[in-house]
């Protein structure tokens, strides 16, 4: 029949000819026969969908040698983050400090003294590492540290309010992402949500009203990652803290961000610091290592040290333990704190302090750079953003833009190209343009970042590729 000669299946060039076409690659046979024939099976589905593609044995041999590229790197790699998201959680929040990250250099790959005081060759607890800076920087009596602040979350609530109330506003009952809602924390952790006030109003009196016999606990959650504008009230930490200690009841407070110093420097006034709760009288404070603090993903617990090491005794504790690589990491940040070195080396606060003015000049200086590109449209300009990690949602960024387009490119397969390269850049999609927010690309990656764009461009890899990555 005519109709088989036509079947464009047929043309799909046998398994030995793209063999061939592959001589030369170094790679074992299997991996090579692999490569080929998830190409051609991939090349087989096109076909039989009616897609006109290129058939010939040597298209199917380069595209098996990109896989074989592919899937030789690491699934886990660096990118360069322009889009301008400070904490971004899909691209792993804060980047470490230099000196955080050879800290846990140093310590993966030897053996160290964990859980080991040098001094006495005695067995140690390993929050010592972190415990006496937490302390200083904060002005708690005593500090423990988990493994995020949602496992310090149940935790706290565990160990201190198991089959007892615990008091939180309405407004409060909050979802921080991932599906870690309050409500469902508070069952989780044995404890009973005593819900108080509205959405919008909540007073003091309405936590007055709820005290009783069976309550263990006054809880404030931070407004994260939403803010409630209008017609609004909520009770101040201290007069929780007063009602608190009136009738016998602790106090947490869980400030998510966890910031150590003032976020007004940069223009961002409603991030509470962790000093002013427990200065406040918290009995404790709970807050991320890895949002505003810039450090590891860590949860860490500080305040009245009685509350904080019944808090360590719960059989949790060892479940949500930090290993010694995020530990090394975090003791590294902290130190950069307290030797008042942390505005210049802690990344999340080195690009938070950055001046528009020096923000404006990097993006006009790889504008033009980009612009002298073959096919390439690119011109800086002036934008906004987010800090981004569930932090300061009502706050906008100043911020510094390249905009650029290729040519016979669109935005969006222009961003899929730049995800699938190496490194991989991740952008903003803006108005039908591809936008580099400077602020979040470290300025030794302007080079780099500009070579991603070209390569984008013309790299026909690029764009095999990035038909698995979208
Ligand atoms: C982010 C956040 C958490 C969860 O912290 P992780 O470290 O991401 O687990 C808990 N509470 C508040 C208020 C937060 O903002």
């Amino acid at each position: 029949m005519a109709g088989m000669a036509d079947n464009p299946l047929r043309r799909l060039p046998p398994m030995n000819a793209v063999l061939a076409a592959m001589n030369g690659i170094d790679a074992p046979h299997d991996a090579l026969a692999a490569a080929a024939r998830t190409e051609l099976d991939r090349l087989r589905s096109r076909l039989a969908a009616g897609e006109v593609c290129e058939v010939s044995a040597e298209s199917v041999a380069f595209a098996a040698s990109v896989r074989l590229q592919a899937d030789a790197r690491p699934i886990l790699r660096s990118v360069i983050n322009a889009t301008g998201v400070v904490l971004h959680t899909n691209l792993g929040r804060a980047p470490l400090a230099t000196v955080a990250a050879n800290a846990v250099r140093s310590v993966a790959t030897n053996y160290l003294n964990l859980e080991l005081d040098l001094a006495t060759g005695r067995r140690s607890s390993r929050v010592d590492a972190v415990r006496r800076l937490l302390c200083e920087l904060t002005g708690a009596e005593w500090a423990t540290c988990v493994n995020n602040c949602a496992a310090a979350t149940v935790l706290v609530l565990r160990a201190l309010a198991s089959g007892r109330e615990v008091v939180v506003s309405r407004g409060e009952l909050v979802e921080i992402g991932g599906g870690f809602r309050i409500p469902e924390i508070m069952a989780v952790s044995g404890a009973t949500l005593h819900e108080v006030g509205t959405t919008n109003i909540t007073r003091i009196a309405d936590y007055e009203r709820a005290v009783t016999s069976a309550t263990a606990l006054l809880m404030r959650v931070h407004r994260s990652n939403f803010r409630t504008v209008g017609f609004t009230k909520s009770a101040s930490l201290d007069e929780l803290v007063a009602l608190g200690h009136a009738r016998g009841v602790s106090v947490v407070d869980d400030v998510g961000s966890g910031a150590l110093v003032d976020f007004a420097r940069f223009g961002l006034p409603d991030e509470p610091l962790a000093a002013d709760s427990v200065r406040a009288g918290a009995d404790v404070v709970l807050f991320s290592g890895d949002k505003l603090l810039g450090g590891p993903q860590a949860g860490i617990i500080v305040g009245r040290r009685d509350l904080v090491e019944r808090i360590e005794r719960d059989p949790l504790m060892r479940a949500f333990r930090l290993d010694k690589m995020t530990l090394a990491a975090l003791e590294g940040t902290l130190r950069l704190y307290r030797d008042e070195r942390a505005l210049t080396e802690v990344p999340v606060l080195r690009m938070l302090g950055t001046p528009l003015d020096e923000l404006r000049r990097r993006a006009e200086e790889l504008a033009q750079r980009l612009s002298s590109q073959d096919g390439i449209t690119a011109t800086a300009r002036d934008d906004v953003a987010f800090v981004g990690g569930g932090s300061l949602p009502a706050q906008m960024l100043p911020a510094a833009v390249v905009a650029v387009s290729a040519e016979g490119l669109s935005d969006e397969e222009l961003a899929a190209r730049l995800r699938a390269g190496d490194p991989p850049v991740m952008a903003r999609l803006h108005d039908g343009q591809v936008r580099f927010d400077v602020r979040t690309v470290f300025p030794e990656q302007d080079g780099a970042l500009l070579a991603a764009v070209v390569a984008a461009r013309r790299d026909r890899a690029a764009y095999l590729s990035s038909d698995k990555a979208l």
